[in-house]
């Protein structure tokens, strides 16, 4: 007999682990599949990680009032989850008089302190690299810059500290009624639970027709990005924002928690859900960069990527119960802003299933998440202090993030661990620095495999199949001090 549960929510992308996160305040039973090996697999890891203002809210839409309805959780969440969201702010350029009006809407929406439509001279001295061929710009002080990995993480953590229980490598395919339960089925299992929460990004559509809605299949809309060396971590201070001619807010330039600089993301149709990039697309996004920045250092990139949007024909979400299975909620189209409104999205699933009848009774004991130190954060003193408690933590195996053995064997042994190479990247950011694994690259799936217990040729880089290491090449003895 299957083990019952309160609510299971599919999918592990920071939608799905707030909702989790979010239900495990209260004194229920949850469980969260997930497709892929790890949290953060899917739309949630390619992204730019803004936390929009309120002057960037779409009015007279569900994702507008829900961006709007996440905006007051922030303070909270960053003590819940002790992580930090950059306060940086953001200017969006007017190149033209008649771009100026779209600034006065910005202005009137948002309604923030100290917000203001400044000069270009005015402008040039907040960000002194910016086009002199600007007309004004819109400051908005309230624009944050989160880490979409760290976010995801922090509330996938926070949620297995409050009791979730996660399982990977969980494709769900269908569902079937019993009694007042839904049954779920996934390529590898059956789970039974009262109610059942689906956000499965990209997925989302295809998981409602499943469960018998007629809905249209969602389309991938593909966006490209540059990442900037941390060496140009001062070119830019604000997000900086163009106005936006077409369907999203435009190519941007933006600071990330880390100290790189992100260019992007331009916007195409995916076929078959490709996040390759393209050199045609990320010429687009260097010339919109320009537009902005005119002497970008785009010799200084060192990674390029893309994130794909789950767009529905309308361009809002969609969150709604099936007709089918009364406790089923769908939550279909969560492409920008999702990651800003993840808490609203979270805190309104929480309303909905309560309108129909999930009790809410409120834990005494909610625990809040520490994070684990990042060695290269830390002074002197804090890294004596640790190297004196345990030498692993005076061993640097990535260079580049100056990452320590220490850090890498917690995120391997924490819950939910990384299970993959790139669980370990998001983690850590071993592999993310200018040699973009060149080095940590050969010496990782040695320590993974120590560390888990696996032979080294198991280690996978992210899918079930995708084995880091093929076969020997060199002899190169298993358990050698590589680092
Ligand atoms: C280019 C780009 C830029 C963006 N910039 C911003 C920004 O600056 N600010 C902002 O607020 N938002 C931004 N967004 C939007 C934001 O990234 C998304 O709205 C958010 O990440 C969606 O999260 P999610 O959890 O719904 O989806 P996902 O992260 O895709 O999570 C869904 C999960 O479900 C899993 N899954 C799928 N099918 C199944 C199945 N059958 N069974 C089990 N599991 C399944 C997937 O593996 C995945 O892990 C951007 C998006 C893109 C693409």
């Amino acid at each position: 007999m299957s083990e019952k549960f309160d609510v299971i929510v599919i999918g592990g992308g920071v939608v799905g682990c707030a909702i989790a996160w979010y239900l495990a305040h209260f004194d229920l039973q949850i469980l969260l599949l997930e497709k892929d090996l790890d949290v953060c697999s899917g739309v949630s890891k390619a992204n730019t990680g803004i936390i929009h203002s309120r002057s960037y809210w779409t009015p007279r839409t569900l994702k507008g009032e829900l961006h709007l309805r996440s905006l007051p959780w922030i303070e909270q969440a960053e003590k819940e989850l002790d992580i930090e969201f950059l306060k940086t702010g953001a200017l969006t350029v007017a190149f033209s008089r008649s771009e100026l009006e779209f600034l006065k809407t910005l202005k009137r929406r948002g309604k923030i302190k100290g917000a203001e439509i400044l000069t270009p001279q005015e402008a040039r001295t907040l960000e002194p690299m910016l086009s002199d061929k600007i007309f004004a710009a819109y400051y908005d002080p309230e624009t944050r810059v989160a880490s979409p990995f760290q976010l995801n993480l922090a509330l996938a953590e926070s949620a297995f500290l409050n009791g979730v229980r996660f399982i990977f490598g969980q494709e769900v395919t269908g569902f079937e009624k019993e009694g007042n339960h839904i049954r779920i089925f996934t390529r590898e299992g059956e789970y039974l639970s009262r109610w059942v929460v689906s956000s499965a990004g990209l997925s989302s559509s295809y998981l409602a027709q499943r469960s018998g809605e007629n809905i249209p299949s969602l389309r991938a809309l593909r966006g490209e990005y540059l990442v900037l060396d941390r060496e140009c971590k001062d070119l830019v201070r604000h997000v900086l924002y163009p106005v936006p001619v077409g369907e999203t807010k435009g190519i941007l330039v933006s600071p990330t928690t880390d100290g790189n600089i992100l260019v992007g993301p331009n916007l195409e149709v995916a076929e078959d859900e490709d996040t390759s990039t393209t050199k045609e697309g990320l010429k687009e996004v260097e010339e919109g960069g320009k537009k902005l920045i005119p002497f970008l250092p785009v010799s200084q990139t060192i990674a390029t990527f893309s994130g794909l949007r789950p767009t529905s024909p309308d361009r809002d979400f969609h969150i709604f119960f099936s007709s089918r299975f009364p406790s089923l909620l769908h939550l279909v189209g969560i492409e920008s802003p999702g990651l800003t409104a993840s808490f609203g999205i979270a805190e309104y699933t929480g309303d909905l299933l309560k309108e129909r009848g999930l009790k809410l009774s409120e834990k005494r004991d909610f625990i809040f998440r520490s994070s684990f130190p990042v060695f290269r954060k830390l002074s002197w003193e804090e890294r004596k202090k640790l190297i004196q408690e345990d030498a692993d933590w005076g061993k640097i195996v990535c260079r580049c993030e100056e990452v320590t053995i220490a850090e890498v064997k917690h995120a391997l042994l924490s819950s939910p661990g990384a299970s993959t190479l790139d669980g370990l990247k998001r983690r850590v950011r071993v592999m993310m620095g200018r040699c973009q694994g060149g080095f940590c690259g050969m010496h990782l799936p040695f320590l993974m495999a120590e560390t888990l217990g696996l032979e080294e040729r198991e280690i996978v880089k992210s899918g079930k199949n995708s084995f880091y290491l093929g076969k020997e090449t060199k002899e190169v003895r298993s358990g050698a001090p590589l680092y």
